[in-house]
Order: structure tokens, then sequence, then C-alpha cells
């Protein structure tokens, strides 16, 4: 709809719905559910076996597939199909279950179909209970910080990133990629970042006045807490001063950037804190619109630094986003330098700052006090 307008879109979900149609038969019956979302249900011979409706699912995302011709346009829309078969107790289960594979389907993201298995169901039940564990972890003293430093040209270790890590008593480490996305929907991630950040601050106090530390903000930190007068709170009471904290947030807060949140940031830069943005290239905004938005420093996402030196477009791109943020004169960090190669390259491109295991891997607290003053 933002891109054709909501009569091309209104138009479009006709078309489909009417390729639908062609194949609804005694067997087969159509509804529309919500949106851009369609049921089947196969009764009969048409759901006699697996196979059966594989196929079904297959002619359907073929029948799909091939373009529409909307206002002289031709759009081509992908698929997604979840298939479950109605357990004995039939009910509203069976479009729960739909739901749920349609869900894995979508992230794969290829489009096409499969099946509900039980496994699906077991997966929810695992969060369940590691979100359940999560709530308590932090009473439990079961977080820990790991910091990896960022080094200049000349191998100066200048800043260390903070990384949290999770203890779970029995299921060893978990990882954060994994956790921080449950605290963010259970809204841990609030009362988490706050002793993340005030736990960091206090860690950089024993380390060279010279050195700052990065910590990571969720977006939801953002929207759902008064993020200056926490900062300030965790300034004031281990007497880091503010220049030595940078803050580290992803560009996806920015897609919506709203009055609120740039006061935000403006407010955060008053107070002299540096801000770097998390993962760039990752999302969707210019560089400009994000200068005027105060950040002091880009970080080039791992994604574009695992391909260099040898991606020719991989170079390029790392090369316009560095002279663009060299010219609005922003500090370029590139992460994930993992080899020689990589970091003799990323220095010929003009990058000011590094990190990666070629340097260091994350390391406890007393680990990064011996390599900060060294
Ligand atoms: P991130 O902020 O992009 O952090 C960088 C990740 O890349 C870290 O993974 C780090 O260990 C890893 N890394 C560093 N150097 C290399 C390298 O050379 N090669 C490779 N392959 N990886 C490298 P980690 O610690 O697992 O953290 C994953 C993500 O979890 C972070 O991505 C960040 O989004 C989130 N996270 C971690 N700690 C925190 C935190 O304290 N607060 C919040 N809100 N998020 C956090
Ligand atoms: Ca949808
Ligand atoms: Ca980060
Ligand atoms: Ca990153």
């Amino acid at each position: 709809n933002d891109t054709f307008g909501h009569a091309a879109g209104d138009r479009l979900l006709r078309a489909v719905a009417e390729r639908l149609r062609a194949f609804a038969s005694s067997d087969v019956h159509l509804a529309r559910l919500a949106g851009d979302e369609f049921a089947v249900l196969a009764t009969g011979r048409a759901a006699r076996d697996r196979h059966t409706l594989a196929v079904l699912a297959s002619d359907i995302v073929e029948a799909i597939a091939s373009p529409f011709a909307i206002d002289s346009m031709r759009l081509s829309i992908g698929v997604s199909i979840g298939i479950a078969v109605a357990p004995q107790n039939g009910s509203l289960e069976i479009l729960r279950r739909a739901d749920l594979a349609l869900y894995r389907t979508k992230s794969e993201g290829r489009g096409g179909y499969c099946f509900y298995e039980a496994e699906m169901d077991e997966r929810i039940e695992a969060r369940r209970a590691l979100s359940t564990d999560l709530r308590g972890a932090l009473d439990r003293n079961e977080f820990l910080l790991h910091f990896q430093p960022i080094v200049t040209t000349d191998g100066r270790v200048v800043c260390f990133e903070t990384l949290v890590r999770w203890r779970h008593p029995t299921r060893g480490f978990v990882s954060p990629a994994e956790f921080i996305p449950l605290a963010e929907e259970t809204g841990i991630i609030i009362p988490m970042g706050e002793w993340i950040l005030r736990q960091a601050c206090t860690i950089a106090t024993e380390w060279p006045s010279d050195i700052s530390v990065a910590v990571n903000l969720s977006p939801i930190q953002f929207r759902h807490s008064d993020l200056p007068l926490l900062v300030r709170s965790a300034l004031r009471d281990s007497g880091l001063a503010a220049p030595r904290l940078e803050l580290e947030i992803t560009e996806s807060v920015f897609l919506e950037a709203t009055p609120a949140i740039k006061a935000t940031l403006a407010e955060l830069r008053e107070m002299g804190v540096s801000l770097s943005l998390d993962d760039f290239g990752t999302g969707y905004s210019s560089l400009s619109y994000l200068r005027r938005l105060a950040f002091n420093k880009i970080k080039i996402d791992q994604s574009f630094v695992k391909d260099l030196p040898h991606e020719q477009s991989g170079a390029a791109i790392v090369r316009a986003i560095i002279d663009l943020a060299t010219s609005l004169k922003m500090t370029v960090i590139a992460e994930g330098v993992e080899t020689e190669a990589q970091r003799r390259c990323l220095l010929n491109l003009g990058c000011h700052e590094l990190q990666g295991y070629l340097f260091s891997r994350p390391v406890p607290a007393k680990e990064a006090e011996a390599l900060a003053s060294r």
C-alpha cells in the first residue's frame, strides 16, 4: 500500500483471491482470514495424505507466483503457506497449528510451504521456560559482563564494548542473541539494561582515563524508560566522566524517529556522552539524516566486513560509507575483523577504529583491565 496506493493494493489482493478461487472444489474451501491472509480448508480426497496436500500447496504457490498486471505495472508477490492436519479433537487447534507452520515458512524467508510439526510447539514451550528463568536471573546474579577492545589504526585500545553474558544454572552460557530478544519481549530488558549500564560504568572507572566504555542499548530502553535520567544517575553514582561513555544504538530505532526520540538523543548529547550507530548498513536510513540526529560514530556491520577483501561490491559499499561518514566528521568503526587481510583492507579504505577476534575476543573484566593498562 505504501508504494502503490490503497486502490492498487486492494486490486492486487482481489487478483490473488481470484487465482485462489480456481482451486475451489467440493473438497477445497477458501476463506479470506484477514488482510493478506487466506485459509484453504481441504477435506475428503483433497486431504487424503501429506503428498496430496503438498501438491496442492505447491500448485497454489506456483499459481500466485506468476506476475500480476495492475495499473500497467507488473507486480510479483511471494506466497508463504503453513499446513496443519486437524487433530482428532478438531476445533480451532488446526488454525493455531497452521499459523505456527506459516511462521516457520516466513522465518525461513523463501516462501513456499511447510507442515506443522510437534517440535514447533516444543520450541515455544522451551522459550516460555527460558523466559521464566530469565525473570529471576537478575536477582540470582546470573548475568556478567564481558568486554571486547576497540583499537585504533596503530593497535592502541581506545574503548571496550560491553557484552552481557548469562550463566544459566543448568544450560551453561546462553547467547545474548537468544536471550536479549526474550528480555525485550518480556520487558526484563529494562531492569537488566539498567544493571548493565551501572555495572559497565563502575568497571570502566578502573581503566586509564583515555579509555572509554561502550554499552549497547535496546530500542525498548529508548521507548519505555527515562533514559537520560538513568544515564545521568549511572554516571553520577560511578563517577565516570560523561565523554568516556559511548551508547550503541541500532539503526532500527530511527526508522520511526519521533520527536520524543530526537529529544532523548539531544539530551544525551548535551550531557556529553557519545552516540554510536550500531550494525550500520543493515537498515535503510541515510547517513546525512543520521548525522542530523547527532551521532558521533558509526559501526559498520560485520556482514560487510566478512567478505573483505575479496568481494568487490562489498569493498565499494564500505568505501562509500567511510567516505561519507568522514565528510560528516563521524568516526567509523569496523566490527567483526577476523583476519589480517581484512584489517589491511579496512585501513586502506580509511577506517578509523577496528574491533574483532583478530585483536581479542570479548573477555572478563579482569582481563579487560589488564589489556587496558598494557
Ligand atoms: P553486537 O552489538 O553487534 O555485538 C557484536 C557481536 O559480535 C558480539 O556477539 C561479539 O562477541 C561478536 N563479535 C565480535 N568480534 C567478532 C568477530 O571478529 N567475529 C565474529 N563472528 N563475531 C564477533 P555477542 O556477544 O554474542 O552479542 C550478540 C548481540 O547481542 C550484540 O550484537 C547485541 O546486539 C546483543 N547484546 C550483547 N550484549 C548486550 C547488552 O548488554 N545489551 C543489549 N541491549 N544488547 C546486547
Ligand atoms: Ca502478512
Ligand atoms: Ca554493539
Ligand atoms: Ca554490531
